[in-house]
């Protein structure tokens, strides 16, 4: 089930990105910071009482030299199609405004739960400030305080009772979910084409799904179930604001967390962008299978050293990508791309490997053996045990006496023997280091 979605609206200046970021919560993430996505972060996961959603600031949606009265509208159009909750945001500051009708306006036709909020309420008396937002027609408006922190935790109440019944997974397990994810232009939707029109894959339906996404499943040759998740970019419906970048990403990042599998397709007539490096660092930390595909390879002068020198390239800007298989391919001429469907298979299965407990912890004695644990102050990091706690990346929790002394470099080090000796090519892993009670 792909986590329900809340998106907030409202005109600029009301607070969207301080309740955003409040709603987000501090949440540190290495990968993010190297590919700079938390500066303009539009986008992110976020939990409230045990439940687990995602939060889009349409407001950092920018829709090119549109008047202002024309941006909000297609933020609030944004909001109705990607959200199953909308958190309408306004500020007792300016009181009701005719920017916050016309938004009503466009929320109330959809067919969506909306949450009227007034926000920069940052005291009680403030409190009957409130009472004109009853005139927007959208019920009872929640108080609330970006600032201070101030009626959070009432507006999050009421938009969790909104959400969705948690239903039946869409597809069944053993159907491999994949997406492919790029730039405007890279070659997305002629390697769709030309991997669905490869001999002998049946196609067998294109069905509109949640949120109208387009999915199509195909059956590979050797027999395997397949299911390619629809980006924007892919199959436009031919709204305005599909073409800026922003939507693009957002689109991305809401079929990558569908996907088991995320082609990565890079254009190698342009080499790498900084927008590639962003939707790639989500895929990793989201913890899906990864695939690098460079595309256009037909177009480019090629010598003995091309390949090589794209590889080192590659490898540099996506450091943390380094188990992620890269595939140079055409969607014009199809070389290589009858590789694919095995491939996808591959790092499918890598993701959901279980490792047993018992050939688990020979492999991590012989390392600790070969590379004896960190020292601090005398005293050493003893490793007791470790098992898998899960698939979908494969995660292990290592129980040791002092988790701190547990350093970045020593749990590469792990990881690295892990992957000697398993093959997780293709797929994050995760450790977890836990102290033993
Ligand atoms: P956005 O354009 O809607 O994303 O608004 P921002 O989050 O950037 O906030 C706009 C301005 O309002 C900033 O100067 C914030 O510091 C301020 N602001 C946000 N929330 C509050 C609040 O609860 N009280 C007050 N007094 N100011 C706030
Ligand atoms: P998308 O925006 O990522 O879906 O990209 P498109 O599939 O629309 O392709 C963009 C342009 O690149 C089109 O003009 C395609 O014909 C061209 N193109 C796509 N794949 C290849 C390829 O493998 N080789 C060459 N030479 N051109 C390609």
């Amino acid at each position: 089930m792909a986590k329900p979605v809340i998106a907030i609206v409202g005109r600029p200046n009301v607070g969207k990105s301080t309740i955003f970021n409040r709603i987000v919560g501090e949440r540190v993430s290495i990968v993010e910071d190297i590919a700079g996505v938390t500066r303009d972060r539009i986008y992110s996961p976020a939990e409230w009482l045990g439940k687990e959603f995602n939060v889009i600031d349409t407001g950092g949606i920018d829709i090119g030299d549109e008047p202002f009265l024309e941006q909000i509208r297609q933020q609030a159009e944004i909001a109705i199609e990607e959200a199953d909750v909308i958190i309408f945001l306004t500020s007792a500051r300016e009181g009701v405004t005719d920017a916050d009708e016309n938004v009503a306006q466009i929320l109330y036709r959809s067919n969506k739960p909306v949450l009227l909020a007034v926000n920069k309420v940052d005291n009680p008396e403030m409190r009957s400030d409130i009472f004109d937002f009853y005139s927007l027609g959208l019920g009872e408006p929640y108080p609330v305080s970006g600032s201070h922190g101030i009626g959070l935790g009432d507006l999050l109440d009421a938009a969790i009772t909104h959400f969705p019944e948690e239903g039946e997974e869409e597809y069944d397990d053993s159907v491999i979910k994949f997406s492919l994810i790029g730039r405007p232009n890279v070659g997305k939707s002629s390697l769709v084409n030309a991997i669905l029109g490869e001999e002998r894959v049946i196609v067998s339906n294109v069905a509109g799904t949640t949120r109208d996404a387009i999915d199509t499943s195909f059956t590979s040759k050797d027999g395997e179930e397949f299911v390619m998740i629809d980006t924007a970019g892919i199959r436009k419906k031919g709204k305005v604001y599909e073409n800026t970048e922003k939507y693009s990403v957002l689109r991305a990042l809401r079929a990558i967390e569908r996907s088991d599998v995320v082609l990565c397709v890079l254009n190698a007539e342009e080499g790498i962008r900084e927008q590639d490096k962003k939707v790639a660092g989500y895929a990793h930390e989201a913890g899906k299978g990864i695939i690098i595909l460079v595309n256009k390879w037909d177009a480019i002068e090629k010598d003995t050293k091309t390949m090589k020198t794209f590889e080192d390239n590659i490898r540099e800007e996506f450091a943390y990508l380094s188990y992620a298989p890269i595939i140079y391919v055409s969607a014009l001429t199809k070389q290589r791309l009858h590789q694919l469907p095995e491939l996808i298979s591959r790092v499918s299965q890598n993701q959901r490997l279980r490792i047993q407990s018992s050939t688990l912890n020979e492999v991590i004695l012989d390392a600790v053996a070969m590379n004896p644990t960190p020292t601090d102050k005398g005293k050493r990091l003893k490793i007791y045990y470790a098992t898998q706690v899960a698939t979908k990346p494969p995660t292990f929790v290592v129980f040791v006496n002092e988790p701190e002394m547990m350093h970045f470099s020593y749990a590469r080090y792990l990881e690295n023997r892990l992957r000697d000796t398993f093959s997780f090519e293709g797929t994050p892993i995760r450790l977890i280091t836990r102290r033993r009670k």
